[in-house]
């Protein structure tokens, strides 16, 4: 794309307007407070199952590809190529064998492409809890979201009734444990196009979905050994046409499977020399983990129609910002 029409196409903001809509617009002082609880409520449930917190990675040498077209944010330093972090799914691996159980409150910047202006669901800055354990399987990691989920609605609901009953009077508090689909079910169910989104306007309460296509996903998600066509991995989808909250899923760890996983994608692995060397040591083990959107998570407990009013100084595709 060249520059010109890159800049037709950002929607321009008038930042005086911006500060007087925060100040003005009741729902960025709400939001922000439950928010706040999110954050706090998670930690709790986290930091209560002996977690460990990291800091978070802001730039590496090595980040996550991902699966779907963005723009790249990358600079040079002291002769060292350096991206933004994606995610830290890479450094998670290496950091979950110093603690067994790990989190990290992750600020991601994935240069989204202005498409993804509308979608009510996309920011080109925004932040994750991302977990990870050590030798675990996908349904420990369900087991602790479920409980960080639960509790985190049980304490808003407690705590600002008022908030929920102006944004989200239906909100429901979900049960353990929450259902799990396969991709497959749910294509069959609603067609191969729009099954996530028509499974979530469909539920009532959150929902796993399951068994991932291999291709759908990158090198690092587990290739499940009994079944090589889907992935060990996971997606948890909101009710009420949300959709996606979470993605997560067991980990590759072994040099040959991860190259093997690599080339299937086209994924040239001359850009993750030091992961790739790292797992040519054999020092990675097995696990598993995932990572929950904290503007998502607040959009869907305030039934809100963007998640850039989800957050002061949101970052949207495609728009002008401060
Ligand atoms: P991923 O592993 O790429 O699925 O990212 C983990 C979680 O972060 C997702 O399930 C979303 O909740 C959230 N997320 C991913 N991309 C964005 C985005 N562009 N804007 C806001 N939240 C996002
Ligand atoms: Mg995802």
């Amino acid at each position: 794309m060249t520059k010109k029409s890159v800049e037709s196409m950002v929607r321009k903001v008038d930042t005086v307007e911006l500060v007087k809509e925060y100040l003005e617009n009741p729902v960025f002082k709400d939001a922000t407070l439950v928010q706040s609880e999110i954050l706090k409520s998670i930690r709790h449930v986290l930091d209560e199952k002996e977690f460990v917190e990291l800091l978070p990675v802001t730039v590496s040498p090595i980040t996550d590809p991902l699966n779907h077209p963005h723009f790249e944010a990358e600079f040079e330093y002291y002769g060292q190529k350096y991206s933004v972090t994606k995610s830290m799914i890479l450094h998670k691996q290496v950091a979950v064998l110093v603690h067994k159980k790990i989190y990290i409150v992750s600020p991601n910047v994935r240069l989204e492409t202005e498409d993804k202006m509308d979608s009510g669901r996309h920011l080109f800055d925004f932040v994750q809890i991302d977990m990870e354990m050590l030798e675990a399987s996908r349904e420990d990691v369900f087991d602790i979201m479920e409980d960080a989920i639960i509790h985190t609605i049980k304490t808003i609901k407690k705590k600002y009734p008022d908030i929920i009953r102006k944004y989200h009077p239906s909100l429901k508090t979900p049960s353990k444990p929450f259902k799990r689909y396969t991709v497959k079910e749910l294509k069959e169910k609603y067609g191969e196009r729009d099954y996530e989104k028509i499974a979530s306007l469909n539920a009532d309460e959150p929902f796993w979905m399951i068994d991932i296509p291999l291709m759908d996903r990158e090198f690092y998600d587990k290739q499940d050994p009994k079944r090589p066509d889907v992935l060990l991995d996971f997606d948890l989808i909101y009710p009420e046409g949300f959709e996606e909250a979470i993605s997560g899923g067991e980990r590759e760890h072994e040099y040959e499977q991860i190259l093997k996983r690599m080339k299937l994608k086209n994924t040239p692995p001359e850009q993750f020399e030091d992961y790739l060397a790292v797992a040519k040591a054999g020092i990675l083990r097995h696990s598993a983990g995932c990572g929950i959107g904290i503007e998502r998570f607040t959009r869907w407990v305030l039934a809100l129609d963007h998640v850039e009013k989800t957050r002061l100084f949101a970052k949207t595709p495609g728009k002008h910002s401060i």
